[in-house]
């Protein structure tokens, strides 16, 4: 398995902007702004051109690029940025509801991903409480866990085993885009779902 190419197909910027062709499906990103998406993106498909890092707190597009000609991976925009104005968390709101309510028909799989150093964030929970209400289960993807030792590592995954529990959440991966931990795994969860 190695993605051949990746290539940013559409961009959505505004409310009248069209989303592509479903072709074979497509697999939603989502987190904190820093959580490490771009570069777990990047990680995933082999390649470090793809996918850009937004400057934190603005207010951004939804990414669709189509991988091998088959399905999309969906980079949605950042949240939880403490700077942003509420103005501009508004909007976020609006168009990850717009992405739900036209989109999540044709979503294989969320990846949620969350800072596997820090406690769940209030935006986190909102996230989660959100697509509970939806009845999307997401695949929790863990980052930076490279940047733990062997005992925080445990206690982390522990703690996060037990939250997310209260989410209905069973899969959670811990990944690195450093070491490169964990991506077969997310690759795997792909597979799954596709006949590639
Ligand atoms: P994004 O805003 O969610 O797209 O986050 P980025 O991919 O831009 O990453 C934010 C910061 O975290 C950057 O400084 C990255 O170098 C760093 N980072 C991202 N992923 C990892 C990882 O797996 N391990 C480590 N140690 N650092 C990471």
């Amino acid at each position: 398995k190695k993605v051949e190419k990746v290539e940013l197909v559409k961009v959505i910027a505004t409310l009248n902007d069209k989303f592509p062709h479903p072709l074979n499906g497509e697999y939603a990103f989502v987190g904190r702004s820093n959580v490490g998406k771009s570069s777990l993106l990047n990680a995933l498909v082999g390649k470090k051109v793809a996918f850009v890092s937004k400057n934190p707190g603005k207010t951004s597009t939804i990414n669709y690029f189509l991988i091998d000609n088959r399905f999309y991976f969906v980079d949605l925009p950042g949240y939880g940025y403490a700077k942003t104005s509420k103005k501009d968390r508004e909007l976020w709101r609006k168009v990850i509801e717009r992405y739900f309510s036209e989109r999540s028909w044709n979503m294989k799989v969320m990846f949620s991903l969350i800072d596997s150093r820090h406690e769940l964030m209030e935006s986190d929970e909102q996230l989660l409480e959100w697509t509970q209400i939806l009845g999307v289960k997401p695949v929790v993807l863990l980052t930076k866990i490279d940047k733990l030792n062997s005992s925080e590592r445990l206690k982390q995954i522990k703690y996060f085993e037990n939250i997310l529990k209260s989410y209905g959440i069973e899969r959670i991966i811990p990944c690195s885009s450093l070491t490169k931990e964990g991506l077969d795994e997310v690759w795997n969860v792909i597979f799954e779902t596709q006949n590639y």
